[in-house]
């Protein structure tokens, strides 16, 4: 079936019992065993209930993955695929990441032993050099970068990672199963912010992981038992109910952003736009090539700083806030919100400025939000 057919269906036909549409919300810690050595496959919440597991069997589908788990955030998602990394090895991770992916990997995964060494992973011959030095575990990346939307070479970089032993983890937040298949193109992890497009309506915070392999897949599986941070059942069935509709909100959000980003190219107070579906953007290309759109994330910088808070409180459709992926439109500014922690001479390097806005481009009209910006800009 194609893609759009299983999210439509996400969750149909659960329940033989009583026929319902819907999969019930098993709300519910434990289950009574039917007799001794007898089960019906679930004996506590925490190890599996039945609304989590027709979540994971949808993302495992739509990801082509043995496995997928369910957590209660993004960052669960990926401290619990960090954990299955060996101590002792170094982690290549892309230079700019999510904020919320440094603190995790600074804060507690280096004390265990392992070492992050962050790189421009739209540069594969930069992560060539560092796999070479030996002792990575793996490579973990984001596709589109945030919120300067850089792309990298997943193939390239599952090949090369794999020759030195390596896993390649990919964050595919952004561009969500619909649009990019991350073990399609050789990657072992794929995880996910589902708080973001996958749930689609900022109303959920959650997160996926989802694992190629059965071994890869049993760890984290049994990495998720252990610690104890999967989605409860409430969630589990509103991200399934926002799986339904990912298709058409994608497809949406991607042609306004487009449109978005054209009219912000043209703008005499707007300085760059980064939106790799422009025929300018450098990961034009390279993104074509591996996904089937461009994503609805879309970042410029305005000509002057000063310019930056009155659009902050004068946008009207668009919300001034933080997150991604949902109906609404958001509006960011990443060197005071997202990306607070960065270093700044790294930000300076890449571009994060104080001129850069980040936005997340819903499923409005294209109309009322170009009116919005050009009314702000001006
Ligand atoms: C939001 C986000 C995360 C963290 O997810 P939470 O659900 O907020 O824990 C991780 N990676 C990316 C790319 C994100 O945008």
């Amino acid at each position: 079936m194609q893609i759009e057919t299983l999210l439509a269906q996400a969750g149909m036909r659960r329940d033989p019992a009583t026929g319902s549409l819907s999969v019930p919300i098993y709300q519910t810690a434990t289950f009574s065993h039917p007799a001794l050595g007898k089960s019906t496959g679930y004996d506590y919440s925490r190890s599996g209930n039945p609304t989590r597991a027709a979540l994971e069997s949808v993302m495992a589908e739509m990801d082509g993955g043995a496995q997928s788990c369910a957590f209660a955030s993004g960052l669960a998602a990926l401290d619990a695929t960090l954990r299955v990394l060996p101590a002792g090895t170094r982690l290549v991770v892309s230079e700019d990441p999510y904020g919320g992916t440094v603190r995790l990997v600074e804060h507690f995964f280096r004390q265990c032993g392992l070492e992050p060494v962050y790189v421009d992973t739209a540069n594969t011959r930069l992560v060539a050099r560092v796999l070479k030095k030996g002792r990575v575990s793996a490579v973990l990346l984001e596709i589109p970068t945030n919120p300067l939307l850089r792309v990298a070479d997943v193939r390239a970089l599952a090949q090369l990672a794999h020759q030195y032993g390596a896993l390649l983890i990919v964050d595919n937040t952004f561009l969500t199963p619909y649009l990019f298949r991350p073990l399609d193109h050789g990657a072992d992890i794929a995880v996910y912010s589902a708080t973001k497009y996958l749930g689609g309506h900022n109303d959920v915070v959650a997160g996926i992981a989802t694992a190629k392999s059965g071994e890869w897949g049993e760890k984290l599986a049994y990495t998720q038992n252990a610690t104890g941070a999967p989605l409860g059942a409430q969630d589990s069935w509103l991200l399934l109910r926002g799986l339904k509709t990912l298709a058409v909100r994608l497809e949406r959000q991607q042609d306004n952003a487009m449109r978005v980003a054209r009219f912000l190219e043209t703008h005499p107070h707007v300085r760059r736009v980064y939106y790799p579906g422009l025929r300018a953007s450098p990961g034009r290309r390279r993104l074509s090539r591996q996904s089937r759109g461009y994503g609805a994330m879309v970042s410029f910088e305005v000509d002057r700083v000063e310019r930056v808070s009155s659009i902050l409180s004068e946008v009207r459709v668009f919300s001034f806030a933080e997150s991604l992926g949902g109906v609404e439109s958001l509006i960011t500014y990443p060197i005071v919100q997202t990306h607070a922690n960065m270093d700044s001479a790294l930000c300076a390097r890449l571009g994060i400025n104080d001129r850069l806005l980040r936005l997340s481009v819903g499923i409005e009209s294209s109309h009322d939000l170009i009116h919005d910006l050009s009314r702000v800009l001006s």
